[in-house]
């Protein structure tokens, strides 16, 4: 045994991520509000706890994998931090806005906790798998006392440096992915009205310098490039909605610290667009049917 972990939310993401934590001899305890959720941790051998305070009680590590900001800062503000035992280490793996995962890591510290946040690259499949990649903002100490826990739940761990910087780095990704998709799709739409056989250009660009991971890892196009959620009518993935999100939170951040993303700017409002036009949970890929 490696230790006694709690994890608090147990949804899509969290639920892969508590079973891999006891398939690699983590004691898990688990706590979700929802009644299926904690079912199916239950039966991936994590023990169900009736509260995230009774979850905590006693645990060595503290994982969250929570919807949103608000979500993380009421769970650890109303509960986490005074059921905690002194050094009880936090981990924030939810996609949440910078300001909230520094306030809440600034609270944490200052009652003598380590925490992280470590917000994943990767989706559904990749947290089932074991596949994720954590990108982690946190002081030295705790980041390396995070790295055995979250090496169990992913292939790739990285410091990004202090505390909030793993969640600007997940932003700033997301919204570099949410614009190159956007581009290729443009990019393949125009080229099919200019005449070329949408496998011939990418035959061409893949191999010239308008290749980027969402050309040859992601094509958008069905039957184009390896396989993607545009091979099965653009359903799993990487949900439209959840893109929206990013882009949000990675707007806000701009403004926050006064930098200029018209790219990004752009990236939302196409995505804010496709989602109103009620394709919210269709891959973020399908833009291209908004495009040409
Ligand atoms: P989800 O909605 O499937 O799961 C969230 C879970 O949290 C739910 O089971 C919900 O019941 C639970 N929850 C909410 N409030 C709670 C509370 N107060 N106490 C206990 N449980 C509570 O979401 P998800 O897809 O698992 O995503 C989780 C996080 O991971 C989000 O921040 C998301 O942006 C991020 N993320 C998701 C993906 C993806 O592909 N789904 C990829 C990367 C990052």
């Amino acid at each position: 045994m490696t230790g006694s972990v709690a994890i608090i939310g147990l949804g899509n993401m969290g639920g892969g991520m508590a079973a891999n934590l006891v398939k690699n001899g983590y004691a898990v305890r688990a706590f979700d509000l929802s009644d299926e959720a904690l079912a199916r941790a239950e039966a991936a051998g994590c023990t169900r706890a009736a509260s995230a305070a009774a979850a905590v009680s006693g645990a060595h590590a503290v994982v969250t994998m929570l919807p949103a900001g608000k979500h993380v800062e009421a769970v650890y503000t109303d509960e986490v931090f005074a059921a905690a035992a002194a050094g009880t280490l936090f981990l924030d793996c939810s996609t949440i806005d910078v300001a909230t995962a520094r306030r809440v890591s600034e609270a944490a510290t200052a009652q003598g906790f380590d925490m992280v946040d470590a917000p994943v690259s990767g989706g559904i499949a990749a947290a089932a798998g074991g596949t994720l990649t954590f990108m982690v903002g946190g002081s030295d100490a705790a980041f390396e006392r995070a790295r055995p826990i979250l090496s169990a739940m992913g292939k790739a761990v990285i410091h990004a440096g202090g505390a909030g910087t793993g969640q600007g780095a997940k932003i700033c990704n997301n919204m570099l992915l949410g614009a190159t998709m956007i581009a290729t799709c443009e990019a393949f739409a125009m080229a099919q009205k200019l005449g070329l056989d949408p496998q011939t250009f990418y035959d061409i660009s893949s191999v010239s310098s308008g290749q980027s991971w969402s050309m040859t890892s992601y094509c958008p196009l069905p039957g184009v490039g390896p396989a993607t959620p545009a091979d099965n009518d653009y359903q799993g993935g990487f949900a439209v909605a959840l893109m929206l999100k990013d882009l949000k939170l990675a707007t806000q951040a701009a403004q926050s610290v006064d930098a200029s993303v018209p790219m990004g700017n752009a990236a939302e409002a196409l995505y804010q667009a496709f989602a109103s036009s009620g394709q919210g949970s269709r891959d973020f890929s399908a833009i291209i049917k908004m495009l040409g």
